[in-house]
């Protein structure tokens, strides 16, 4: 079922006093939306963050893993080991994994396995860079980062997926797409998504935007049809500005 969902990947910020100093901070605002609320700290910390949040309406989930279900892959994180301490989403396929990382679209297929496979649910983002944009390719792009990653999978699995558009020029840039160039996009996902899997599935998925979501816009992005919620870099590091954002809808 479609559903709104304000996530915050905290990306590598916030040692263990500053994530239970957040958390803290967190637990204090006041949610006047219906949206689901999560949050991606570092992987170190998930623990102590899941153990800080259980009693409340946040969901601790993780900014990343790897495909493997275990092995020698020095420095990685599995989903078992996710789940093991009460992680059940995870964010695949961010735009800095893909940059930084060289997580290609073959590569985040076998993580999307992995992580159905281990009953996890998945947040999987995509988006085109600005020279894509530029030239006109965005929907091209996109529907390549859909299909590659995502299209051998069965019907059924598609309400434990969520997707997160991200242009990659909006990013930590300042830069966001207007309401209506994330319309058109989320639309165009939508529209992908029912030529391979039909209507009920299309109509049915959860649809973030992300890249430069703050108090002042998120009202007007979130009031786009197809539009379900965010994913909230930045704008996630401080508890007023981010419950601001969850409490947009
Ligand atoms: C992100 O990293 O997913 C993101 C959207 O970051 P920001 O909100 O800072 O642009």
């Amino acid at each position: 079922m479609r559903k709104n969902i304000v996530a915050g990947n905290w990306k590598m910020n916030n040692d263990l006093p500053q994530t239970e100093a957040l958390i803290s901070d967190l637990l204090k605002q006041e949610q006047t939306s219906n949206a689901e609320v999560m949050i991606a700290p570092t992987s170190v910390n998930l623990f102590q963050a899941f153990e800080t949040t259980r009693l409340s309406n946040i969901e601790v989930i993780a900014q990343n893993m790897h495909f493997a279900e275990n092995g020698a892959y020095t420095g990685e994180v599995s989903a078992s080991m996710l789940k093991s301490v009460g992680v059940n989403t995870v964010i695949l396929g961010h735009s800095e994994r893909r940059a930084y990382f060289n997580e290609t679209d073959e590569m985040l297929a076998k993580k999307v396995d992995t992580a159905l496979a281990n009953n996890m649910r998945v947040i999987f983002c995509f988006g085109e860079e600005l020279e894509d944009r530029k030239s006109g390719n965005e929907e091209e792009i996109v529907e390549n980062q859909i299909k590659k990653a995502l299209f051998h999978l069965d019907a059924s699995v598609f309400n434990s997926i969520v997707l997160a558009y991200e242009p990659v020029w909006a990013i930590g840039t300042g830069e966001t797409a207007s309401p209506e160039q994330a319309q058109d996009m989320h639309a165009f996902i939508r529209k992908t998504l029912e030529s391979k899997y039909g209507n009920t599935v299309a109509d049915a998925m959860t649809i973030l935007y992300g890249g430069s979501v703050k108090p002042t816009n998120a009202k007007e992005i979130f009031s786009k049809p197809d539009v379900d919620g965010g994913l909230i870099g930045g704008a996630s590091l401080k508890a007023e500005d981010f419950f601001a954002i969850v409490n947009a809808f």
